[in-house]
């Protein structure tokens, strides 16, 4: 047996589509196993977000359709697709039992707007609208995935992590983040001007990414964010272990 516990790291997915699958790209389980977690996939339809953080030792909030501006106080736009009131409501419970954790999260495009929005942010809800488009940060006809450069500010936590602060990414998402909530911190942005990154300074470990580090299986920069995700999460469940055997051997030994 080995005496470092592997992490579970609990992944959310797309809901159920026309064909009846549950559905996440691949590379976010490769990422998991690479950084040595164990990925298990938390599907929408759950009557109990808040038990889940029960049985995993790390969260990633994956990417995904647009989140329904009604949900924060935004004007319907003709852009907006994938609206999944399903998952919106899964992910936005999931949400705030994890930001009141201890739990370490990662939110990754969609999963950075979840979490904002789950703590009260707004969000533009097409990006060219505020941005322009001197920087694309999706490209529409097919929808795919491009790359731009982002500055991260050199004394966050996220430029300790990485190792750098001018970073190549894999972009690939239709809305963005407009208002920071109170207790986040921005911690890079595109040339732009767009919010790149937000972390939480009130939980232990919660980082939050506009871009696709999964996307880029091959650069160590981007494979930091989920080597540090398992670290922080392997911690805790070592943690916990430890408190349960040492609260087993108290009751154990009648003090
Ligand atoms: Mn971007």
């Amino acid at each position: 047996m080995s005496e470092q516990p592997l992490p579970v790291i609990g992944i959310t997915t797309y809901s159920r589509n026309e064909a009846g699958e549950f559905y996440l790209p691949g590379p976010y389980i490769d990422a998991v196993q690479l950084a040595g977690g164990i990925p298990i996939l938390l599907p929408p339809n759950q009557p109990a977000p808040d038990q889940l953080l029960a049985i995993v030792d790390g969260l990633i909030f994956s990417g995904g359709g647009d989140i329904d501006p009604a949900l924060y106080g935004g004007e319907h736009h003709p852009t907006i697709y994938l609206v999944d009131a399903e998952r919106d409501t899964f992910e936005l419970a999931l949400a705030k039992a994890a930001i009141d954790s201890h739990i370490p999260v990662l939110g990754i495009c969609r999963g950075m707007q979840i979490l904002s929005v789950a703590s009260g942010a707004e969000l533009i809800t097409h990006v060219p609208d505020v941005y322009g488009e001197t920087i694309h940060h999706r490209l529409d006809h097919p929808r795919r995935p491009i790359g731009h450069a982002v500055q991260v500010s050199p004394t966050s936590r996220l430029a300790t992590m990485l190792g750098e602060s001018e970073i190549a990414v894999v972009s690939w998402h239709h809305q963005a983040i407009k208002t920071v909530p109170d207790g986040w911190t921005v911690t890079a942005q595109a040339a732009d001007g767009l919010i790149e990154a937000l972390e939480y300074r009130q939980h232990p470990w919660l980082f939050a990414v506009q871009w696709h580090p999964e996307l880029s299986p091959d650069d160590p920069v981007h494979q930091r964010l989920f080597q540090a995700l398992v670290a922080a999460a392997s911690r805790g469940r070592l943690e916990r272990r430890d408190r349960a055997i040492a609260s087993t051997r108290s009751a154990g030994s009648g003090l």
